[in-house]
Parts: C-alpha cells; structure tokens; sequence
C-alpha cells in the first residue's frame, strides 16, 4: 500500500502503445503495472496532472479505500478546479495563512481524513499534522473497518506515528449525524477545538460547528454548504492547499501567539467566498471576451 501507486490504466489513456509518443520521438512517462505497460501519458500532454491525479483515486478505488461516491466527488471538484484556472487563487492564498495560524494557534487540533484526502496527499496531510502537532483520524462518510484500516496503513506509511478513528476508537458520536456517519474518535475530532476537514460533507460540517469547533474546509466549490459552513473555507484543491499550508506553517511557527491570532481571528470567511465567486466571475468574463477556443492545425 503506501503512497497509492502511479499505476495508470489502460481504459484511462486510449493512445495503443503503436501510437504512443515514443514512436515520434517524444520523451514518454510510462507507469508500469505487474510488469506490463498499461499507458502512456507524455509530458506535454496538456491535462497530464489532472489524468494522474484522476488515475491515483481510480487506484483507490480499485485497492477498496476510495468510495464509489469518492469519485463522484472528484468530478465536481475538478469543475470546480477548471473555473478557478486550476491554481491557487489570492483569496485562497489568504485562507491557507489564516487555516495555517489557527492550527498552530489550537490546542487540540485534528486533521480528519478520508479516501479521497488520502488517494490524493498522504504525505503532504502526514507532513502539516507534523509542523502543528495535530492529530491525524480516519473519519469516513461510508465507513467499513476494511477502509478504516487501509487509509490508517496508508497514513502510516506515509510517516504518521499514531492514527485516530480505526475500530473501537471511533466510539464517540457527532450529535444530530445518523448511523456510522456520526461516529468519531474521543481523543479526536470529538475533543478537538479545531478540525481540518479535506473534502467534508456539508451536513457533518455543519454538526462540528454546531459542537463549537473551529472547521477548516478544503473545498474547490465555494458554493457547497460545507464551504459556506466552516469557519475557514479554502477554495483550493486539496494538492495544492495542503503544501501551501505547511508551508505558511513553517514560516509561521516561531511568531509571537498576537499575530496568529490577528491572522486567524480576522478572517472572515462570508467576505473571502464573496472574493472567490468575484475571481471566477471575472475570470470567466475575461475569457468570454477574448475567446476561448483552441488552435488546431489545419487538416
Ligand atoms: P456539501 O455536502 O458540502 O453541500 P456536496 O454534497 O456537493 O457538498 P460532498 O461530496 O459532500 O459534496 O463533498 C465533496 C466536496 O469536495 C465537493 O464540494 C467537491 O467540490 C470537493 N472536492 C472534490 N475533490 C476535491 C479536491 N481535489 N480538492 C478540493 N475539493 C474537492
Ligand atoms: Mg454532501
């Protein structure tokens, strides 16, 4: 297990290897499985990074972490991703500074983890528990133990020393969450004055305030109710938010309590979504009129 192979299917990329870059003479990354080649993805390939990134969750998926639904959720968010131009947008950029000073500034902070958060940065949500000293915890909206244990493997691998929320540890509950959805661990996300919670679902984002937690979403539609719930939403992709915040991490760590509490406590997070929707409105508008459409060679 570990870090979820770059293993890429052959249904994911249609050029046969007969026509595959190599033969123009095109450097080509190739991703071996079980010893064959199954796909070709050349560097210049315009969505390179979406296909991998796409390939990584189909693998979850097929190793039983990533839920069927995971995937669904992916497509939404890689809309999403394409209206904000797939970078990290200003006010996102000033939603990772706050999220990064309001965890350093927790007592008990916890990172909640899923699937999708796992398939996707393993490492990068193993490296920021690090430089905050929060608490990493399974928290699965379909839970079963086999998912439960792979995604706490994968975190392990990763570097995590402890993972919360496998098993009998999720045995507090998230008042007003039905059935295995509310389950959570006690020395966890339940305890927890502050949560990051990659990828959530609106309802439990919404129970988590409600219990008075601090919540730091990571998610690409400023839209959701999730975004519009949390505390701190940031509308970025999780590969993206997640360097960024260990970065502004680091660079925050030694800085007197005052300042990150002028950081995190003056964010407001109606004004930053408002600042979002504004981005892609005008992104799109400057699109519209400069037109959009690609050069291709002629026949
Ligand atoms: P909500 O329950 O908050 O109203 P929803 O039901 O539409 O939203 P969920 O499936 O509950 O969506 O949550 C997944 C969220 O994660 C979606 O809003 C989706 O846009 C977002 N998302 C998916 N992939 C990524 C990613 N790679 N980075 C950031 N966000 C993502
Ligand atoms: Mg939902």
């Amino acid at each position: 297990m570990g870090q979820p192979r770059r293993r890429i299917s052959s249904r994911s990329w249609a050029v046969p290897p007969s026509e595959a870059p190599s033969q123009r003479g095109e450097e080509i990354l190739t991703i071996r499985a079980g010893g064959a080649v199954e796909a070709w993805i050349p560097p210049s390939h315009p969505r390179r990074e979406s296909l991998l990134v796409r390939e990584r969750l189909v693998e979850g998926f097929r190793e039983g972490f990533v839920a069927m639904q995971g995937l669904i959720a992916h497509g939404r968010g890689e809309c999403f991703d394409y209206l904000i131009g797939e970078q990290t947008t200003p006010p996102a950029l000033e939603a990772e500074r706050a999220a990064a000073a309001a965890l350093l500034l927790a007592e008990r902070p916890v990172i909640s983890v899923n699937g999708n958060a796992a398939a996707l940065a393993p490492r990068e949500l193993v490296e920021l528990a690090k430089t905050v000293g929060a608490k990493l915890e399974v928290n699965l909206f379909y839970r079963s133990r086999e998912r439960e244990l792979l995604i706490a493997e994968i975190l392990r691998r990763n570097g995590a020393a402890e993972v919360l929320g496998v098993g009998d540890d999720a045995s507090c509950t998230i008042p007003e969450l039905f059935s295995e959805r509310r389950r959570v661990s006690c020395r966890g996300i339940y305890a927890a004055d502050v949560v990051l919670v990659p990828l959530e679902d609106g309802d439990r984002t919404e129970a988590l305030r409600r219990m008075g937690k601090t919540v730091i979403a990571v998610d690409l539609n400023p839209l959701s109710r999730t975004s519009r719930a949390a505390t701190i939403t940031i509308v970025d992709n999780i590969t993206r938010a997640l360097p960024n915040m260990a970065k502004f991490a680091e660079e925050l760590k030694g800085r007197p309590r005052d300042e990150l509490s002028a950081l995190a406590g003056g964010f407001d997070n109606d004004r930053n979504l408002r600042e979002v929707l504004r981005y892609i409105g005008m992104r799109l508008e400057e699109l519209a009129g400069r037109g959009i459409t690609l050069e291709l060679p002629k026949a």
